[in-house]
Order: structure tokens, then C-alpha cells, then sequence
């Protein structure tokens, strides 16, 4: 990261060849969900939440960004797939010239063939699938869904037959949440997602402690004990995967200074410094803007990356003083709210390296005895995307 404070920043970002150039926005379909992961955050929706955007709402959307220069627009829920439109709103965006069209899903629909087809068929040219264990136990464990762990292999072995068909010109990927369940068998799921599903792109976000996993420290490591596991796996990949692997949601101070002061290797891993499409989003709102959302039409729209920075993560007073603090998000509230901040330290170049001001801490904090999960979990703001 040597001279990073002379990268040139485009928009809120920093200037990266890794980075698809074209601008995104990401549209909630609503709420509304076939599994129950365990660090959901959208907790428990209330019955408005899970109901879907109407058709017509859903292509005012996508002319009004498409206007804007956006040419990719991804598709979030809840369970994007089990919208009734979204073949048409697909269909919709490619006839209006968006050029990366994206789902997330946890994928249990693309098991049916005729769905696969329908929606490749319609424009769909990048799947984004949310799994997170690499074992029945796991998978089904943290998706509360008995069967998921299968219906996700069938659905991959589906899309991977697309992709390597050139049917998925943006790609075929595996969305990880790392959680205090799976972490420890990172090396694990990626020789699985890699090598047994034949995999090319897996990227691992570090949860986010709200929703279903608010308070929980069970389910929220602390990133003193992530933070050599991910080491481990960018070595792995490294030395044998040789894949596109990236890490989402980690403070840049927490990293080790031999991954911090290597350009090559944070512009590899660093997804949401180095990679990420600079994302705008629309939401379902009930009328109440909140930070830099702007509400109009029953929307809230905001950038992602202004709404994490501002909004949704805590950054430390020592941030301030942090050689990086224009590139850094900082911490997730949720996490701050278990553990604090102090694993965080301003980061200085000294002789033209990065370094801690402070030495990484000795031992893991513990968890802040006055947060425990939420028995029902809370209902998020709806601005949560
Ligand atoms: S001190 Fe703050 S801004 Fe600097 S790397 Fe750590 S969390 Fe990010």
C-alpha cells in the first residue's frame, strides 16, 4: 500500500484497474425469504417488509438509474428469486441497456433447469450465491433450512454448466458471511468451493452483527482470531488455489503490515477497498430518511459505500490520525457494540511502510457482558440493504 495516499480517488473510492468500471445499483425486491440464516440481518420483517415491490415501481427504478449512466444493476431481497417479476424486471433491464445484470440468491430456485433458462434466458448474466458451510451440518445449521446444504450443491452444478458455457459473462461466485460457526474452516470451504464445486470466485464478508446475530458473540468472532485464519487462506490461495478469493468488512489496522505494505497483494484480497463496483441502492422506506438516505416515491436511495462509511460502521477517535482513514470503513456498529474498539490503532508510514501506532492487542476482547442475543431479534431500519 505504499503511496496509497497518492492513489487517486474516483467518486468515494480509490482509482483500481481490479475494479469494474461501470457503476451498479442494487434494488431490494423486499423481504421476504425461503431460508432463516442465523445472522440475517433483516431479523424478523414485518409483514410490509416482505412484501414485494410492485412491477411498475421496479422498472420506474431501473429507467431512473439506467438515466443516470448506471449499466449494472443487481437484484437483493430477502430472496431476490422469489419475486413474481423478476424475469420481466430482468428482461426490463437488459432492454434498457444495462450491460451487468446480477442476482443474489441463496440459489435454492436455480435447481429447476426451466428457471435457470428463464432468467439467463431473460438478460441474467452474473450469480452471486450466499453459502457459508462446506458440510451438510454447517450449511444447514446456519441457514435454519434442513436440505439446504444439497440444494445448493445441485443448483451450483447447474450454473457452473451455464458459466462455463459462456451463458454468465459477468460470472458465477459464492458469497460467504464469516461467522463465529464457520470461520475456522475457511481453508476448508475453499478447497471445497474450489476444487469439489469448481468455484472461481469466492469472496468471504466478515458478519455484521445485527439482525438475527445482534449481541451474539457466539456468532461474532472477535477479528483477533479471524484475522490469522484469513491469512491463512490468502496463502493458501497463494501457493495452490490460485483463484479469485477476496475479504470483505475487516479494518485495514487489524491486517498484518506484510499484507498492508504489499500493493499486489491488498489490490488481490481487499475486495471492498480495491474491487467492489461503486454501488448505489434502492430500498423499500416507510417515509423516515436516515443519514444519507434520500426517501422519495416510498425509496430510500444512498450509496453503499457513503451509507457503510457514515452510517453503519463506527470509526475510532484514533481514526482520525490513521494514514488511512479515506480509504477505511472502519468497524461494523454491531461489532463495536460486543467487543469495543480496541483491536483498532492509527496506522502511520514510517520510512515509507505502514505501521500500527500501537502494537496489535496480546489477547482477544471479551465480549461486553451487557450484550447477549436478542431473544426477537429487533426489527432493522429498513434502510439496511
Ligand atoms: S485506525 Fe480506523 S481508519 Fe485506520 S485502519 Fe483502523 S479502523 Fe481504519
Amino acid at each position: 500500500m505504499r503511496g496509497v495516499a497518492t492513489v487517486p480517488v474516483v467518486g468515494n473510492q480509490l482509482a483500481s484497474a481490479s475494479r469494474d468500471s461501470r457503476r451498479n445499483v442494487e434494488i431490494n425486491v423486499g423481504k421476504a425469504c425461503n431460508n432463516k440464516c442465523v445472522f440475517c440481518l433483516d431479523g424478523m420483517p414485518s409483514k410490509a417488509d416482505k412484501g414485494f415491490i410492485l412491477l411498475e415501481t421496479m422498472k420506474r427504478e431501473l429507467a431512473r438509474w439506467r438515466s443516470l449512466g448506471h449499466e449494472s444493476v443487481g437484484f437483493l431481497g430477502g430472496e431476490p428469486t422469489m419475486y413474481p417479476g423478476i424475469v420481466e424486471s430482468i428482461r426490463y433491464a437488459r432492454e434498457l441497456g444495462y450491460t451487468r445484470i446480477a442476482i443474489a440468491t441463496n440459489a435454492m430456485m436455480f435447481r429447476r433447469q426451466e428457471f435457470v433458462d428463464r432468467l439467463i434466458g431473460a438478460g441474467l448474466t452474473r450469480v452471486t450465491v450466499s453459502m457459508h458451510g462446506h458440510t451438510v451440518e454447517l450449511e444447514d445449521k446456519l441457514t435454519a433450512v434442513p436440505g439446504a446444504f444439497i440444494k445448493k450443491c445441485e443448483a451450483i452444478a447447474r450454473l457452473r454448466v451455464e458459466r462455463d458455457r459462456g451463458r454468465l459473462r459477468d460470472g458465477l461466485s459464492v458469497n460467504v458471511v464469516l461467522n463465529g460457526w464457520n470461520y475456522r474452516a475457511l481453508p476448508r470451504m475453499m478447497k471445497f468451493f474450489f476444487e469439489k464445486l469448481h468455484i472461481g470466485d469466492l469472496r468471504v464478508n466478515f458478519v455484521r452483527p445485527e439482525g438475527y446475530a445482534e449481541g451474539n458473540a457466539e456468532l461474532t468472532p472477535t477479528l483477533t482470531e479471524v484475522v490469522p485464519v484469513l491469512m491463512k487462506a490468502i496463502l493458501l490461495n497463494e501457493h495452490r488455489f490460485r483463484r479469485t478469493f477476496t475479504f470483505g468488512g475487516v479494518p485495514l489496522c487489524v491486517l498484518p503490515a506484510e499484507l498492508l505494505n504489499s500493493g499486489g497483494l491488498m489490490r488481490k484480497y481487499a475486495g471492498d477497498v480495491f474491487r467492489d463496483l461503486s454501488t448505489d441502492c434502492s430500498v423499500r422506506s416507510d417515509g423516515h430518511g436516515e443519514g444519507v438516505s434520500t426517501v422519495e416515491e416510498g425509496r430510500a436511495r444512498f450509496n453503499w459505500q457513503d451509507r457503510k462509511r457514515f452510517d453503519l460502521k463506527n470509526r475510532d477517535d484514533a481514526c482520525g490520525e490513521c494514514a488511512l482513514s479515506s480509504v477505511c470503513e472502519g468497524l461494523w456498529h454491531g461489532y463495536v457494540e460486543i467487543y469495543g474498539t480496541s483491536e483498532l490503532s492509527p496506522l502511520r508510514f514510517n520510512g515509507g511502510r505502514l505501521s500500527r501506532a500501537t502494537r496489535s492487542v496480546a489477547e482477544a476482547p471479551s465480549p461486553n457482558p451487557s450484550t447477549r442475543p436478542t431473544r426477537r431479534p429487533r426489527r432493522l431500519p429498513l434502510l439496511s440493504p
